[in-house]
């Protein structure tokens, strides 16, 4: 196989080629409305954040599956590699976020990180034990009734703290109030066995009580957000995280 007279030329030019086909497909992601988003192709996703027109596109259920495939990259160690300054760029004149997430402030539990997802792409609350109160019920009605976010995902997780002060009536301070909050999920909880903060499954079962409550409550004192879902206009899910594995469940 002798090399052939062109080759320095022809391999100099399929590399410009494939450089400038690259470029183009950042560009297109970045600045144009396509079917596809970045959540749905993370090999897109550092070019930039969510654009108002990607965002628009998709729907709750869309939103829904890309979170769930952002948490499986997490948990399989295959996460976006993002250009946060990139996404930082392309976010400083608007935001286009496509959920509002409300989970604890647990330091093990990083919406953004478990979920991969970019600056820009979603809105965050966090409060422990994932409980609402009325400046978050504001929040969100801001996040989806103003700002245009799909769905509305209350997350917790697996060994929480808030969940054991609850159980155990724990009192300090402003806590107590907090924690007042959780208890109707701790009453609410069936479960045969230990019912008490060291059984890790008892605690586990008021999480995912507490995270159906809180979205209960979403419902019951958010006429904006209630009714944004009645017209089909945004989803209201509840899901836990769990720390051994990683894997975020949706709760159906
Ligand atoms: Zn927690």
């Amino acid at each position: 196989m002798s090399a052939h007279p062109g080759d320095c030329c022809t391999t100099t030019q399929t590399d410009t080629q494939r450089r400038t086909i690259l470029k183009s497909a950042l560009g297109l992601a970045a600045f144009t409305a396509v079917s596809g988003l970045p959540w749905m192709m993370p090999e897109l996703a550092e070019a930039a954040a969510l654009t108002k027109e990607q965002r628009d596109a998709m729907t709750p259920d869309q939103i829904i599956a890309s979170m769930k495939e952002g948490n499986e990259r997490f948990r399989t160690g295959k996460p976006t590699p993002h250009d946060y300054l990139a996404q930082k760029r392309a976010t400083v004149g608007g935001q286009y976020p496509a959920a509002m997430i409300l989970s604890c402030i647990d330091s093990r539990a990083p919406a953004e990180i478990i979920l991969d997802t970019g600056i820009g792409e979603t809105f965050n609350g966090r409060v422990a034990g994932n409980i609402s109160n009325d400046d978050l019920l504001g929040s969100m009605e801001f996040a989806c009734a103003l700002a245009g976010a799909k769905v509305v995902l209350v997350m917790g997780h697996t060994s929480c703290g808030a969940i054991k002060g609850a159980i155990d009536g724990a009192k300090l301070g402003n806590l107590t109030g907090l924690l007042d909050k959780i208890k109707p999920s701790v009453d609410a909880t069936v479960f045969n066995g230990d019912r008490s903060s060291k059984n890790d499954l008892f605690v586990d079962a008021v999480a995912t009580t507490n995270v159906r409550h809180t979205i209960e409550e979403i419902r019951r004192r958010s006429d904006v957000l209630a009714g944004l879902e009645k017209d089909g206009k945004i989803k209201i899910v509840g899901s836990m995280y769990h720390l051994v594995g990683g894997r975020v469940e949706f709760l159906s």
